[in-house]
Formats: structure tokens, sequence, C-alpha cells
């Protein structure tokens, strides 16, 4: 369709001038939209998101309302550092406080089920490491959440659990599970209710500065204008800005039937992270695998694949639900951003667009403070 069909009715409501336009309706544009609206709500903000549902990672995912796994903090501290990997552990104790406080526990689902960390026999050097660094990290963690004990040994709950080939389990206080799709629907109302413009099916294809604000190019013909932008396209950004760090990461994800039983209730992490799964429903969603093909999962283009659905359901039928062949009903995939730094990128690229992307596993936690962030930054340069 060319700019000169849009009517005048609609020039002047949906496509009309805005203060910010927020680009992508995911939890981060979304949280974006919601904290600029709270602290100004006269301001006028609409949320471009190309898909007819905000399809990247935030509808896709696992559910884990969690901070972090020992192994995997482990892997933060040797890649940037025990004081960064700390922070990043407060700031997603913060961002999930602010997603609770702000939809409501009953709302999102959230069940405080605690999580488990799983060690099989090849690892046994990590199981090792965890437990020399278990006082000092329940020490750490008490000054950021208050909790006496975060991780404890659990091993006496392996059978009850009735997980197969696993020596060791660590319990982790604090951690819980949400439901995401509720959570996606209920950040979308709260948005719109807040006073946000959202608008679907319209993707960005590029801006430019126009007067004292921007010019923003659609796949739909229109332009729209804005006096500031926020780009949070996350594991899709460098499509728009090639030259961020960021690239994307693809996971995929089963979902089993309903089954007779589910042994156990919680979130649990295998593989410093790169394994997860917990009961939904009364099914199992089990979900990971990428680094079997780290190459092959830098994409943004979703799917699966055999060599990562053949993995995920060997651990399916030999550690989760072990002895039982189950056949997935639900196969999917999701697209998260990724980068050297595991750290959010929240800048000002220039006076009137910003960013905020780089959420890797970790948006349900913290996507709400990114959102929070990068609205304060955007008032800053606005006042
Ligand atoms: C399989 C999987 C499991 C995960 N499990 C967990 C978990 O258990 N706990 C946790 O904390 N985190 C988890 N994550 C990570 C978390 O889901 C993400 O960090 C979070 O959803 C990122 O949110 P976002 O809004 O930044 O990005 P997204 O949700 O990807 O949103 C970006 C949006 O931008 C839109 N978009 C892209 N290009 C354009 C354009 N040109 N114009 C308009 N719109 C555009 C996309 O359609 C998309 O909706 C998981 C991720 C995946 C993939």
């Amino acid at each position: 369709m060319k700019p000169m069909d849009w009517s005048y009715w609609e020039r002047n409501t949906f496509l009309s001038p805005c203060d910010v336009l927020v680009v992508g309706g995911g939890i981060t544009g979304l949280s974006t939209a919601i904290s600029l609206l709270e602290a100004n709500p006269h301001l006028q903000v609409t949320v471009l998101e190309r898909g007819f549902l905000p399809l990247g990672a935030s509808t896709r995912n696992a559910g884990f309302a969690c901070f972090g796994s020992m192994t995997e903090l482990l892997d933060d501290m040797a890649r940037m550092g025990e004081g960064a990997a700390w922070q990043l552990v407060a700031r997603r104790w913060a961002g999930l406080r602010l997603l609770r406080q702000r939809l409501g526990d009953e709302t999102i689902r959230f069940r405080p089920t605690g999580g488990y960390e799983l060690f099989c026999e090849k690892d046994e050097a990590a199981w090792v490491a965890c437990l020399e660094k278990m006082d000092a990290f329940n020490e750490a963690m008490r000054d950021i959440s208050g909790m006496q004990v975060t991780w404890s040994v659990a091993d006496e709950a392996i059978e009850r659990l009735g997980l197969g080939q696993v020596r060791h389990l660590i319990h982790t206080d604090g951690e819980g599970m949400i439901d995401t799709g509720r959570m996606m629907d209920a950040l979308i109302r709260l948005a719109r209710e807040r006073g946000a413009r959202l608008l679907f099916g319209l993707a960005v294809e590029g801006w430019q500065p126009h007067g004292d604000g921007v010019e923003v190019a659609t796949n739909a013909g229109c332009v729209l204008r804005a006096r500031h932008l926020v780009v949070t396209t996350n594991g899709f950004a460098r499509r728009l800005l090639p030259e961020l760090s960021i690239l994307p990461a693809r996971n995929q994800v089963l979902v089993t039937p309903v089954l007779d039983e589910v042994p156990f209730d919680g979130t649990f992490h295998y593989l410093k992270g790169y394994v997860y799964f917990r009961n939904v429903d009364g099914r199992v969603l089990l979900g990971g695998g990428r680094h079997l093909d780290i190459e092959g999962e830098t994409t943004d283009a979703f799917g699966t694949t055999q060599r990562i659905r053949s993995f995920l359901l060997e651990i399916l039928e030999q550690v989760v639900l072990p002895g039982r062949k189950i056949a997935p009903e639900y196969w999917w995939s999701g697209i998260m951003g990724v980068g050297e730094e595991k750290k959010p990128i929240i800048r000002t690229l220039s006076p009137r667009v910003h960013v905020a992307v780089r959420l890797g596993g970790m948006g349900v936690a913290i996507g709400s403070l990114v959102g929070q962030e990068v609205a304060e930054l955007v008032r800053e340069q606005m006042a």
C-alpha cells in the first residue's frame, strides 16, 4: 500500500506523531512503554511489533523465574569477574520482583517451587567446584535476597524426583516458575491500560533524523514520526543495527502430552543452563541443547533440527523420565540475543535513538528492569 492511501482518520490517530516509538513488542518493549507511562501518563507512546503476536523469545521461553544456577554463576564469574556476576544476579532478583509486583503472582501463575541443578557422573569436577563455593555463594546471596540459605545439597531427593543418571543435586530456594503466555497477555493489557498504542503486524525497516525527532519507515509503506525511538528487537537487532555487538541464538523446546504422573514440581538446570526442564499442567517442558551446534543455532530463523531434537529426546528418556518413551506433543524454537559480554546493551545511540537488547536467557528475570532503565534514559534526554 502506498503512503497516500492512508485515510485522514488513520493519519490522525494510529499513524500520528508521538513522543516515543518503541520497536519490538516483547517483554522489553512492553515494559519500556509501561515504565515511560508510569513516570508520565501524558506521554504518547506507540509500540510497533512486526508479528501478530510478539514473536521472538518472550512468548516462546521456558517460564523459569530464576537468577542463575551455581555452575552458570561459576561460568559467569570466569567470564566477567565475580563483582559483575553478582551484579547480574542482583538485577535478575530485582527484575523478578518488579515483574511480580507489576502483574501479580496470580495473573502470571507464579509459583515459588524452588529449583534444582543436576550433576551426572561426568559432571564430577563441576559438582566439586560447586561444593567448594556453596557457603560463599550463600553468604553473597544473603545480601541480595535476604534468604539465609539459597543453595543446598539435595542428593536425598534424587529418587523421589524419579531422575535417571543423576549423581548429585543442588536445591535452589527462591526460584520459581511462571506461565509465559499469561505474563505476555498481562503485559499487553497493562501497556494498553497505561495508555500505550500497540500496533501489531508492522515491521520497522529503518529511520532517519527528522526535525527535532525521528522518521521511521515501515514494511507497510507508512512513515511514523516520533521525538524518540527505542529499539528492543533483541535477537533481531543486527538487522536494524549491524554495528551492535549482539548475535541471535536459537533455542529449541519440547512439551510432552499430559502424563499420568510427573514425579517432580520445580525448575531444573543442567549443563550450565544449556539444558532445562520443568513441569507444566501435568506435562514436562524440556529445552536447550544449543551447545551441540553453536554455529548452526546462531540464527534468527525459527525452526528445529534433527540433531537437537534427538539430543533432547535422549535427555527426556534417560534423565528426566527414565525408561519411558514419550512422543512430544509440541516442538518450537525461540530466538534470544546474546553476545561476548553477558550483559544487556542499554544505551543512547544518538540523542533520539536508544536501544535495549541482548537479554540472553534471562529476559523473564531482567526484562522489566531493562525496560525501566531504558525508559529512564529516554526521560533524561527529554528533560
Ligand atoms: C526457548 C527459550 C527459553 C527461555 N527461557 C527463559 C526462562 O526460562 N527464563 C528467563 O528469564 N528467560 C528465558 N529466555 C529468555 C527470554 O525469553 C528473553 O530474554 C526475553 O524474552 C527477551 O525479550 P525481548 O523483549 O528483549 O525480546 P523478544 O521477546 O525477542 O522481542 C523482540 C520483538 O521484536 C520484534 N521485532 C523484531 N524485528 C522487528 C522490526 N523490524 N519491527 C518491529 N518489530 C520487530 C519481534 O517480533 C519480537 O516480538 C528464554 C528464551 C528462549 C528463546
